[in-house]
């Protein structure tokens, strides 16, 4: 259950563009002495809360306990791109980032979910280790990808149990982990408001505007930053996938094109996919359906037998790389304020939230301390 809220109504509202009727939400957690004592503080707002919103938030709000950190968006879990993904860890190499910081990026993320995983919060957290492995038509130019070394028990699949694959030559088996975020989302939101967060409702429609009100700005919004920052590189890839019952299907299967996949989670399987570059639809395609049942029972026989349980469509936010990196807006007073972009992870925002949140952090405090903000009323 995602923690009570309040709905308070406040100045704030000037900047959003609320969604429903004005609706404000602040944390039940956050008392009247709280947010007096909080005014005085460095003020940071992060724009999305998704995973990668709610991550960059919880760093924040963990790690710099002098600030206030508030979290505006204009959906929550369950209604987010994030709710529906699979929640695999697993990554392809961007182009335009220094494969060191993509290692780091997989690392902090996986070992800061492995911990989960192996905790006794494994359960509410909807955070679990999950085997499998991903089988290739023709063997990939790179055997053994750059994360290889951060999961578990990576290792390449043996002639025998290759056999199991007809149309496939080359496979690699590893433990990884399953983020299944409708769980871990409200979690993530509970954490954030146990460290003093405030949760705000809305769409915002000009970052410049919260520079009026906020020391630091976080941009977090996903596929929303091609409107909010005009980033003409951002683009949706169209993802289908099923929700399907069996049980007894318990490793997942990937083939190395990246279209079809058989994850088995903690109440049902995933069945995916598609990867349509550009298209916007979020209406359920019937041919799409079709297709994935096909592929997904020609890769795992055993799914039959099953049936399918749900179905979903999400917009990936595809980039070429993702952005991290900071920009400076200047207020009307003349102030400059940072402006933290954390967005664009395109397939693999799961996967790589809790790296990137932690980087995003980094350029927050670097902010600060380059240019401690002046008293905003
Ligand atoms: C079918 C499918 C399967 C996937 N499987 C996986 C997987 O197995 N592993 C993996 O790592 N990734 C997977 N992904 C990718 C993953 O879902 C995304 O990379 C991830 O959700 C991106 O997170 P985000 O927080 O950036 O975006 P989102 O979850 O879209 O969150 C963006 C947030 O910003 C808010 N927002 C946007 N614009 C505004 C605005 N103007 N004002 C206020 N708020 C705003 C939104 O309301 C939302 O809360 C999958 C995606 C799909 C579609």
């Amino acid at each position: 259950m995602v923690a009570d809220r309040l709905l308070l109504s406040c100045p704030i509202s000037q900047f959003l563009n609320p969604p429903d009727g004005g609706r404000i939400l602040v944390n039940a957690e956050s008392s009247e002495s709280q947010l007096d004592t909080t005014m005085q503080s460095v003020k940071v707002v992060v724009v999305g809360a998704g995973v990668v919103g709610l991550s960059t938030a919880v760093c924040i709000a963990e790690t710099l306990p002098h600030c206030s950190v508030t979290v505006i968006s204009e959906r929550f879990t369950p209604d987010t791109t994030s709710d529906g993904a699979a929640g695999i860890l697993f990554a392809s190499q961007f182009p335009d980032i220094p494969l060191e910081q993509q290692q780091r990026w997989f690392k902090e993320s996986f070992d800061h979910l492995l911990a989960i995983a192996q905790s006794s919060k494994s359960g509410e957290t909807g955070v679990i280790l999950s085997s499998g492995c991903q089988v290739f038509k023709e063997v990939p130019a790179d055997k053994r990808p750059f994360w290889a070394e951060h999961v578990l028990g990576f290792r390449f699949l043996s002639d025998r149990e290759l056999k199991r694959f007809p149309d496939h030559k080359f496979g690699q088996a590893f433990t990884t982990i399953k983020c299944e975020c409708t769980t871990y989302l409200p979690w993530l939101e509970k954490r954030f408001g146990k460290a003093g967060g405030k949760i705000l409702n809305g769409k915002v429609s000009d970052l410049q505007r919260l520079a009026d009100t906020y020391d630091v700005i976080v941009n977090c919004s996903g596929l929303g930053a091609h409107s909010l920052v005009g980033d003409a590189k951002m683009h949706p890839i169209r993802g289908q996938i099923l929700k399907f019952h069996a049980p007894w299907v318990k490793n997942f299967v990937r083939d190395g094109d990246g279209h079809t996949y058989i994850y088995p989670g903690v109440n049902s399987v995933t069945l995916g996919g598609t990867r349509q570059a550009g298209d916007w639809r979020l209406e359920v395609d019937v041919g799409d359906r079709e297709g994935i049942l096909e592929r997904c029972f020609r890769l795992e026989p055993a799914l039959h037998g099953g049936k399918v349980v749900g179905k979903w469509v999400g917009l990936r936010p595809g980039r070429e790389s993702p952005r991290v990196e900071v920009e400076w807006l200047r207020t009307a007073g003349g102030q400059e304020v940072p402006l933290v972009h954390n967005y664009g992870h395109g397939g693999f925002g799961v996967t790589l939230a809790w790296g990137t949140a932690l980087d995003a952090l980094g350029l927050v405090r670097q902010s600060l301390l380059q240019h401690p903000p002046m008293a905003k009323l």
